[in-house]
């Protein structure tokens, strides 16, 4: 996600009370963009909601009507309709959410090149050296706000600030469709009473350590003496002080400059048991399908596979193996993540899974890649050609229109709706995550 504590220690802005950085956060915007493709729920109470008739019927994103209801995210559908009788229950759609993403980072782009992407609907952008051409920090938000209005129908908060963290935390105080600024001098009003928990980056854990200490407010953490909190939290104690006290040094990272993500993952909760390893195959084409995809549009090859499958006792169990190429190709990923289910799940008795992981980690970028002439890199060679020209006919006729041979069937079978989500960077690929 690009916000690391190291960068933002050994940054050389720390503490550069000098910049203008906005943080950007769309409302409401899976229920928004649910009204923007059916204009008939304007103004109506809504969930989203993974499918109902599948095992995921919790609440993903609502209406800022229905959250005035007191309808909240991670509700199970059922206690939603209780508290609201009115909602109505809206599937998600990520390609949706996709492109409008992308069209509000381009209103972005027309202000500065530093966007940094934080979750779909979460921005950075660092304006200090756009002032002259658009106008102040809160001017620049402004215009924003307006062209995302105007322009795409949406409404967006924005924070302005002098670091990440307080642009973050205005935009969170901000109203739908509003801009609130946090400056020099009104920082210790506006910032120091909020909850410890609006930080980004206090942990349960930490949150509870400091509360024993009577540390509530951003404010109490803000006035700690550094020397005294270190011998409780460690070394995390100068962190958390110095963005309490708005030090935050750390960048908005360039559009040229982005780091590369640890792994690219695809998982998916199914919505039956897969009790046979033809159906573990036919969820393993998918999300190998959706990776490389995704490893190629971000020009990313990776040497390492991960696959982890979940049983019906919720229990997560893992494992990667290492090519000694790296690859962004269906064939190779779903051949490989396979090989490792073979070995790792025991056939005979099967048992039922109910939710797959792949990932690719170990990444490079795809221009950096050595060839080789062994025979498993001329297959790998054959891979690619094979997948730049299913590349070219999807992005013709759309996604469904071409699959790998013998997958066809399977999809048939489990359906087209299974809902994928992307699980990149989260998971320490392990060997074993048991
Ligand atoms: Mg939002």
């Amino acid at each position: 996600m690009g916000f690391s504590w190291w960068r933002m220690f050994n940054s050389k802005e720390k503490g550069n009370r000098q910049r203008v950085i906005l943080h950007c956060d769309l409302n409401n915007f899976f229920a928004s963009v649910a009204m923007k493709s059916d204009p008939e729920l304007r103004g109506k109470y809504i969930a989203v909601c993974g499918n109902p008739s599948l095992r995921k019927g919790i609440v993903l994103a609502k209406s800022e009507n229905a959250k005035r209801k007191g309808v909240k995210t991670g509700m199970p559908i059922w206690e939603a309709q209780k508290v609201c009788p009115e909602i109505i229950i809206v599937p998600t759609d990520y390609p949706a959410y996709e492109s409008y993403s992308k069209k509000v980072q381009e209103i972005y782009y027309r202000f500065t090149n530093q966007v940094e992407s934080f979750g779909i609907d979460e921005c950075w952008l660092d304006v200090t050296h756009s002032q002259k051409m658009f106008g102040d920090g809160m001017q620049i938000a402004e215009k924003i706000r307006c062209a995302v209005k105007n322009e795409l129908g949406l409404t967006v908060s924005v924070g302005v600030s002098f670091n990440k963290t307080y642009a973050k935390l205005g935009s969170d105080l901000a109203e739908p469709d509003a801009v609130v600024a946090i400056t020099l001098e009104n920082y210790q009003r506006l910032i120091y009473p909020l909850p410890l928990a609006n930080l980004l980056f206090v942990g349960k854990k930490t949150q509870a350590l400091l509360t024993k200490l009577n540390i509530n407010t951003i404010g109490d953490l803000a006035n700690c003496d550094v020397k005294i909190l270190k011998s409780f939290l460690g070394i995390n104690a100068e962190k958390l002080i110095a963005e309490a006290r708005g030090e935050d040094g750390s960048e908005v990272s360039d559009y040229l400059h982005h780091e590369l993500p640890r792994s690219v993952g695809n998982g998916t909760t199914l919505p039956f048991d897969l009790t046979c390893q033809k159906d573990v195959e036919a969820v393993v084409y998918l999300l190998s399908e959706k990776i490389a995809f995704r490893l190629r549009e971000q020009k990313l090859q990776g040497y390492t596979i991960h696959l982890s499958v979940k049983d019906t006792g919720l229990q997560w169990c893992g494992a990667q193996t290492s090519l000694i190429y790296p690859t962004h190709t269906v064939l190779t990923i779903r051949r490989t993540a396979m090989k490792i289910f073979e070995q790792l799940w025991p056939q005979k008795p099967f048992r039922p899974i109910r939710a797959v992981r792949v990932a690719v980690g170990n990444l490079t970028t795809a221009d950096h890649v050595q060839t080789n002439l062994l025979a498993d890199v001329n297959d790998e060679i054959k891979n690619q050609a094979l997948d730049s020209a299913f590349d070219k006919i999807r992005k013709k006729y759309g996604t469904q229109q071409i699959m790998l041979g013998g997958t066809a069937g399977s999809y048939q079978k489990l359906g087209f709706d299974l809902q994928l989500y992307d699980c990149d960077n989260v998971e320490q690929l392990t060997i074993d995550e048991n």
